[in-house]
């Protein structure tokens, strides 16, 4: 069937859209791109009277400014794409703050038709919504809606469709006023682009003078050059800017603004009655706050829940984990007895089971971890984190901003640095949020919990603890860092924070689950991808060139003496020692081997032998390969393998890998430099100068801990 037209379900975040994009297409769903930047594009498909409806879930804004990619995305959408009309998912508990996107969209004279989402919730405020008179209001039809139940959605889907007909791709020219000193010159403008037929065509008029007012470089840059009237507009708009300037010291941007929201204020106050007194669901959650962001017991309570977390993933992770491990052993058995060749079988044995294997395995343990994590966003308890943490970020010469991308990229264990680092298009200050890009990646990351979870399953009784350790040394070393950069290299004042709270949510077993599905398996694809290929590289790497030629001409002498002085069983118990000795002559002897211990002269102030070395180089394409490449090395130099049974317990078994060896490890691997996509990012969003001093800092910074406490440890006699 053809597509008949597109809907663009938009909204702020948490307004509901997903959850109503999943009871709109059920299970006709794929997710892509949107082009050029890696945020989701998860689109489906509705049929409504014989027609197929396509509808494309953007990505959540507030506004539609150029501050920030999502905003980009969502208005490029809009502009480029066509949609036959925007579902705006609006969250009718905080209508005032959700209106100011509507107006937006209202403004770009596109068709739009406000879902009232939440509608249970208004009833359970107290509230009511007079909808009739909402939609006279604004100008376009309103809907209520409780998307997760599925209420509205039929009507919802009604309306927009015949809406959309009727409209033929223009919205309903809604307008409001901006006063006296823009008006005139906001319409001077319109015209001037109607004018202007190749203008016209790529933008909305009456939008695109606003936002040359707004000076948004994004819509000056689109139409720059295009034609004279570009010019023209652009002189306009800084006339008026001096004008306001001069008569009320303020921009346009800021009437702009202001404007806005004294419309929708004034549609509130003729929307919304209050029937009865504050529903108890507020009035819980104020109380719940009076306890859990409470200046002293808040932070305590803080810790206490993020320590649970460790504990409980560590007990209950723990069971599957094992099932896990036997599962590869088995596989590496069985692949070992199937496979002729002692290349190829050293290839899929080593490389590709003991590398990706070790990966996958901590899947389960991950899994519960994110699960839990997911629980905290959904309820509503991280905004409460951020809050707190915000008092903190400032001493530190950070913004509370910076909380969520040190939070998304790992801030409780689990996150990843490169949406970390892009979420700080949210922080308005350039020097803010360049410290807190070059502070983020010390967080503990997804793909650092399997290292650290290997370091304690090997040498320490209490693996909560050392995770714990592991996050709040990654957020010292953060605070610290960005306290040093922002009074030496990145001086500059802090800018205010404003915040909403969210009231508290029982999150739904369905949205829980997604959540954790979908982090899960961004996991469990690296491994099959990334690591998958890094592993191969390092086995061959560790494979070739193979013993020289006296090795092999000792080895095989070894074998023939053998041969000579024993018989049956002893015999093939002293082959297979000479194999072994062998292959771990042949593994000192290769490219792998080589690089690590030409660099153990500088490492070993820290512990670190050639195979540790191996595995950090290996660990800059992505951590996770230190454990893929660390369960290779192993395997490969193995002397008994019937006995030994995990990695963990081979490294234990390793005479030369101490527990000292391991919070050395541990210290190196949790602040040296970011995986490469991460720099990548990195210098995307700052400089490729400032990717290369994070590279290079961190990883000094790193080392000189690392033998710092390592060298301390020897003398203390650990
Ligand atoms: P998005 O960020 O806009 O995609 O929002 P989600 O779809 O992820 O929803 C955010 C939260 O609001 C989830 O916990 C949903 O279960 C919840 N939610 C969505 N719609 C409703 C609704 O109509 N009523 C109530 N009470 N909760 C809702
Ligand atoms: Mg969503």
């Amino acid at each position: 069937m053809e597509t008949d037209y597109t809907m663009a379900l938009a909204g702020n975040p948490n307004s509901g859209k997903t959850t109503m994009f999943n009871a709109l297409t059920g299970k006709n769903q794929r997710v892509g791109n949107f082009p050029g930047v890696t945020v989701d594009r998860l689109e489906g498909f509705a049929g409504y009277n014989g027609t197929r409806i396509k509808i494309v879930d953007l990505p959540g804004t507030y506004s539609l400014t150029a501050y920030s990619q999502e905003e980009l995305v969502a208005r490029n959408f809009i502009i480029n794409e066509d949609p036959g009309v925007v579902l705006d998912i609006v969250d009718a508990t905080s209508l005032e703050r959700n209106l100011y996107l509507t107006v937006q969209f209202l403004e770009l004279n596109v068709p739009v038709v406000v879902a009232l989402n939440m509608m249970d919730e208004v009833k359970g405020q107290g509230k009511t919504i007079d909808t009739a008179k909402l939609s006279e209001l604004v100008g376009c039809p309103v809907v209520e809606t409780v998307a997760r139940k599925g209420t509205g959605k039929t009507d919802l889907v009604r309306t927009a469709a015949e809406y959309a007909a009727g409209a033929g791709g223009k919205g309903s020219g809604f307008h409001i006023s901006y006063g006296p000193d823009l008006d005139p010159v906001i319409e001077e403008m319109e015209r001037l682009v109607e004018r202007d037929d190749r203008l016209s065509k790529i933008v909305p008029a009456r939008w695109a003078a606003l936002k040359f007012l707004e000076q948004d470089p994004e819509v000056m840059e689109m139409v720059s050059g295009k034609s004279e009237t570009a010019d023209r507009l652009e002189a306009i708009s800084l006339e008026a800017a001096v004008h306001l300037k001069e008569t009320l010291n303020t921009t346009p941007e800021a009437i702009i603004a202001d404007y806005r929201y004294g419309f929708i204020r004034s549609v509130c106050k003729q929307c919304i009655t209050r029937v009865s007194d504050p529903g108890s669901r507020l009035r819980r959650s104020d109380q719940m706050d009076r306890v859990f962001t409470h200046r002293l017991l808040g932070p305590v309570l803080m810790a206490g829940v993020i320590y649970a977390i460790f504990f409980v993933t560590f007990t209950v992770g723990e069971i599957p984990m094992g099932w896990m491990e036997t599962l590869f052993a088995h596989a590496g058995s069985a692949a070992e007895s199937l496979i002729p060749g002692s290349l190829a079988k050293s290839l899929v044995v080593d490389g590709i089971i003991g590398g990706v294997g070790g990966v996958l395995g901590f899947v389960p343990l991950i899994a519960c971890m994110f699960l839990m994590i997911s629980f905290l966003e959904d309820s509503g308890y991280m905004a409460r984190i951020a809050y707190m943490l915000d008092r903190v970020m400032r001493v530190f010469g950070l913004h509370g901003s910076s909380v969520m991308p040190f939070i998304v990229s790992g801030g409780i264990a689990g996150g990843c640095a490169v949406p970390g680092v892009m979420a700080t298009r949210t922080l308005k200050s350039p020097k803010e949020k360049l410290a807190t890009v070059l502070t983020a990646p010390f967080m503990s990351c997804g793909a650092k919990v399997p290292v650290i979870i290997l370091m304690a399953a090997a040498f320490f009784d209490n693996s909560a603890s050392v995770m714990f350790f592991c996050v709040a040394g990654g957020w010292l070393t953060a605070l610290m860092v960005a306290k040093l950069l922002r009074s030496t290299v990145v001086k500059g004042e802090s800018t205010p924070f404003i915040m909403e709270l969210p009231p508290y949510r029982l999150p739904t077993a369905k949205g829980l689950l997604i959540h954790t599905w979908h982090r899960t398996w961004q996991y469990i694809k690296k491994a099959g991808t990334v690591i998958l290929a890094v592993s191969i590289v390092i086995w061959a790497a560790m494979t070739f060139p193979g013993p020289d030629q006296a090795d092999r001409v000792k080895f095989e002498n070894l074998k023939a003496r053998a041969a000579v002085e024993y018989s049956g069983e002893q015999l093939e118990n002293r082959l297979a020692e000479i194999d072994k000795t062998r292959e771990r002559a042949a593994l000192a002897h290769s490219f792998a081997g080589r690089t690590g211990r030409a660099l153990e002269p500088v490492t070993s102030a820290a512990g670190f032998d050639w195979r540790t070395n191996i595995a950090l180089i290996g660990g800059f394409a992505a951590k996770e390969v230190i454990v893929s490449t660390l369960g290779t090395a192993y395997s490969m130099g193995e002397v008994d393998a019937q006995e030994a049974s995990g990695l963990a317990r081979r490294i234990e078994k390793d005479p030369l890998f101490t527990p000292l060896t391991a919070v050395s490890l541990l210290i190196f691997m949790m602040l040296y430099a970011p995986c490469f996509v991460t720099v990548v990012v990195i210098a995307r969003e700052t400089s490729w100068k400032w990717a290369a001093f994070s590279m290079v800092f961190n990883t000094g910074l790193a080392f000189a801990l690392a033998a710092a406490v390592y060298q301390a440890g020897t003398l203390l006699g650990y």
